[in-house]
C-alpha cells in the first residue's frame, strides 16, 4: 500500500495528489496544520491535536473547517486505509482556492491530509543545539503553515552540525525550530510558559503528565541564556522526535543577536559551519531525560497493547 493523501473529500495515492495553483496555502501560507504520530495503528493524543488545530483555526479567523468529530473520523479512516501501524499523519486546512488577493475569499476552506509510513531515525550522538536569535513573528502559538524562519533556523543548525536550533527571544531560551525545549536543574524541570512566544506542544503537554507520574517538580518558566551554564540536562520534545536528550549547545561567535537581541541592521548572508562554532554547554548526564523516555515508551506500549 503506498502513502496516501486526502484532498477535499477524496482519498488517493500520494503520488497522484495535486493542489491548484490558486490555493492560498501555497501562495500565502494562509492555513494551519497538525502532525500526529501513529503507534500500533492508533493515532496518539489525537484529541489534543484536533483541539489545537481548532484553536489555530480560530486564531487566524478560518471558519468552516471540519468539526472535532469529523477530524477524528477522517484521521482514523485514513490510518485504517493506509494499513500502517507506525506512521505520521499530516493534515492542514487553508483558506481555500481563489484568485490571488490578500483579503479573505468567500470560498470553502481546503482540507488535505497525508499518511506516511514512519521512518525510524536513530539519533547519532552527540546531539547538539545551535543558539540562534528567534526571528519568528509574535504569534508562534498558532501552528500556521508559515515556517520560513523555522526552516532557515533548522538549516543553519544542520550546517553547524547540530540537530536543532535553540531559539532565544529577549534573552530567554524558548524553544527549538520544530520542538519544545526543556532544561533540568537540580532534578527539577523547566520549560517556557505557553504564551504567544512558543508553540504549546502536544508532547510537552504529555510530558507534564509523565513528570507528575514520576514525581518530578516542573516549572513553566523560561530559562535565560545567561543561566545556561547552571543547567544539568537539556531535552527536546515533539511528536516526531518524542523525548530527545541533548548533549551540547554550540554558538556561532559572530552571532551576537542571540545574546543581545535583534538590531535594525540587515544581517550579513553568512553560512554557519561546524568550524566557526564553539561549544558553550555540554553534559554526559541524561538521568532525568532517561526516566522520562522510559515512562514515555512504557505508556505507548500500554496504549498499543489495549
Ligand atoms: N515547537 C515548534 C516550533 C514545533 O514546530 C513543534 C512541532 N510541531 C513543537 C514545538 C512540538 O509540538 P508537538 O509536541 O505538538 O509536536
Amino acid at each position: 500500500m503506498p502513502d496516501i493523501a486526502y484532498v477535499n473529500g477524496t482519498f488517493l495515492d500520494l503520488n497522484d495528489a495535486v493542489i491548484p495553483i490558486d490555493e492560498r496555502g501555497h501562495q500565502f501560507g494562509d492555513g494551519i496544520y497538525e502532525v500526529v504520530r501513529v503507534y500500533g495503528g492508533k493515532p496518539f493524543l489525537l484529541h489534543w491535536h484536533i483541539e489545537r488545530l481548532l484553536r489555530s483555526a480560530a486564531a487566524i479567523r478560518l471558519d468552516g473547517a471540519y468539526s472535532h468529530e469529523k477530524w477524528v473520523e477522517l484521521v482514523e479512516q485514513a490510518v485504517q486505509q493506509s494499513g500502517y501501524a507506525e506512521a505520521t499523519v499530516y493534515f492542514q486546512v487553508t483558506r481555500g482556492i481563489a484568485p490571488r488577493a490578500h483579503l479573505f475569499p468567500n470560498v470553502e476552506p481546503s482540507v488535505t491530509l497525508i499518511v506516511r509510513a514512519h521512518q525510524a531515525k536513530k539519533p547519532t550522538a552527540p546531539q547538539k543545539l545551535l543558539l540562534l536569535p528567534d526571528e519568528r513573528w509574535a504569534n508562534v502559538y498558532i501552528k500556521t503553515l508559515n515556517l520560513l524562519p523555522n526552516v532557515l533556523a533548522k538549516q543553519s543548525a544542520y550546517d553547524a552540525g547540530a540537530c536543532e536550533a535553540l531559539l532565544v527571544r529577549d534573552g530567554q531560551m524558548l524553544e527549538a525550530s520544530s520542538a519544545n525545549v526543556w532544561f533540568v536543574k537540580n532534578g527539577e524541570l523547566f520549560t517556557a510558559p505557553a504564551n504567544r512566544y512558543i508553540l504549546p506542544g502536544i508532547t510537552r503537554r504529555y510530558v507534564f503528565e509523565l513528570a507528575e507520574k514520576l514525581g518530578l517538580t516542573l516549572h513553566e518558566q523560561a530559562v535565560p541564556l545567561e543561566k545556561l551554564h547552571e543547567v544539568d540536562e537539556i531535552f527536546l520534545t515533539s511528536t516526531t522526535a518524542e523525548v530527545l536528550a541533548i548533549d551540547e549547545v554550540i554558538e556561532w561567535p559572530g552571532n551576537i543577536p542571540a545574546k543581545t537581541g535583534l538590531s535594525a541592521d540587515i544581517p550579513a548572508n553568512v553560512t554557519v559551519t561546524a568550524e566557526n562554532c564553539e561549544t558553550v554547554w555540554k553534559t554526559g548526564e541524561h538521568v532525568i531525560v532517561k526516566q522520562l523516555q522510559n515512562e514515555f515508551y512504557r505508556s505507548i506500549n500500554l496504549i498499543c497493547a489495549e
